[in-house]
C-alpha cells in the first residue's frame, strides 16, 4: 500500500522511510507541507499518510483541513506526527480531520499498530466504494443488456433536453425495436433470445458517440439518445444501427439467428420548447410507420416541428 511520509527533519524522514519500506510499503516522502499537499491531490495519491504537525509551507494541521474539505473521496487517512503535547493542541489536531496521531519521539512497534489500524479502515472504504459502484450500476442499468434502464434512459433524455434548450443545440432519439422477435423466442428459447437482445445492444453500443446513449426501453424495444445531433444526423444513425444488426447472424448456442430491427427516428430542433414526451411520441410514430411500411427500416417524423409546443 502507497503511503506518504511528510516530515522536514531529514533524518526522521529518512528513518520513517526506510522502517516503512522494510514493512512493505510503498513509501512517498516530502519535505514540506506544500509538496505534502500537492502529492496527496495528484492522480493515484497514497490513502495513508504520516504528516508532520510542524513543516515549512503549511503545516500538518492545515494539510488535514484541506483534505477533508477538497478530498471527500476516497479516504485518506491522517496520522499527525508530533512533539505537541498540550491536551487542547491534540484535540484540535484530531478536530482538524486527522485520524490518529503520535507523539515523537515515538516506539516503531506502536507505529506499525497504529498503521495497520489505518490500512484497515482504508481497505473497508474501498470495499465500500466498490459496492456502492455496484448498487449503481444495478440501479441505472439493465442487467442483461448492461445498457441504461427504462428510467435511466428517460431521465437522461429529460437532462439532455434543457442542456440542449441552454445551448440553442438539436437532441436526436432514436426507437429501436426488433421484428419478430417473439418468433426467436419460440422457435429457439428464451436463453436464445437473451442472447440475441444482448448482441444487439453491443452493436449498437459499438456506433454510437462516447457521449450518446442506448437504453433498454422495455422487452425487444431499444431507445438512442443522441445530443447535439439533428434529424438528419439522427436517421443516418439509424440506418447504420438498422445495417448492422441485419448485417449478420446472431450467433447462440442454439444456431445462428438471423434478426432485423425497424427504428422510428424524431429529432428537436434549436428553437427549444421540446419536452421528452413529445419526441418520444414523435419517434414511436415513425417507428410504428416502419413497422407497417414491411419492417427492417428507418422512418423519420414528418415534421417534429409541428409537434413544438409553442406552434
Ligand atoms: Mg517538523
Amino acid at each position: 500500500m502507497k503511503i506518504l511520509i511528510a516530515e522536514d527533519d531529514s533524518l526522521l524522514r529518512s528513518l520513517l522511510e526506510e522502517q516503512l519500506t522494510a514493512w512493505g510499503y510503498d513509501v512517498v516522502a516530502s519535505r514540506d507541507g506544500g509538496e505534502a499537499w500537492q502529492i496527496l491531490q495528484s492522480k493515484d495519491a497514497p490513502k495513508l499518510a504520516i504528516l508532520d504537525w510542524m513543516m515549512p509551507e503549511m503545516d500538518g494541521v492545515s494539510i488535514c483541513h484541506k483534505v477533508r474539505a477538497e478530498l471527500p473521496e476516497p479516504y485518506t487517512y491522517i496520522i499527525l506526527l508530533t512533539a505537541q503535547q498540550r491536551d487542547e493542541d491534540l484535540i484540535a489536531g484530531m478536530e482538524a480531520g486527522a485520524d490518529d496521531y503520535i507523539s515523537k519521539p515515538f516506539k516503531h512497534n506502536e507505529l506499525k499498530v497504529r498503521l495497520r489500524a489505518g490500512r484497515r479502515i482504508i481497505e473497508l472504504q474501498n470495499e465500500l466504494l466498490a459496492a456502492r459502484e455496484i448498487l449503481r450500476q444495478k440501479a441505472s442499468h439493465d442487467a442483461l443488456t448492461r445498457a441504461w434502464n427504462h428510467e435511466e434512459i428517460l431521465r437522461i433524455l429529460h437532462q439532455e433536453l434543457a442542456r440542449a434548450e441552454r445551448e440553442g443545440e438539436y437532441v436526436g432519439v432514436i426507437m429501436a425495436d426488433l421484428d419478430h422477435f417473439k418468433q426467436v423466442n419460440d422457435t429457439y428459447g428464451h436463453m436464445a433470445g437473451d442472447a440475441v437482445l444482448h448482441a444487439v445492444a453491443q452493436r449498437m453500443q459499438s456506433l454510437i458517440r462516447p457521449y450518446d446513449y442506448v437504453g433498454r426501453y422495455g422487452g425487444e424495444e431499444f431507445m438512442v439518445v443522441l445530443p447535439e445531433c439533428c434529424q438528419e444526423c439522427a436517421s443516418a444513425f439509424a440506418e447504420r444501427i438498422r445495417q448492422s444488426v441485419c448485417g449478420q447472424c446472431v450467433d447462440t448456442s442454439e444456431g445462428q439467428i438471423p434478426i432485423t430491427m425497424s427504428l422510428g427516428v424524431a429529432a428537436s430542433d434549436r428553437v427549444g420548447g421540446w419536452n421528452a414526451q413529445d419526441l418520444v411520441k414523435a419517434a414511436d410514430t415513425s417507428l410504428y410507420q416502419a413497422k407497417k411500411n414491411g419492417r427492417n427500416r428507418v422512418e423519420v417524423a414528418v415534421s417534429t416541428a409541428v409537434l413544438a409546443p409553442n406552434d
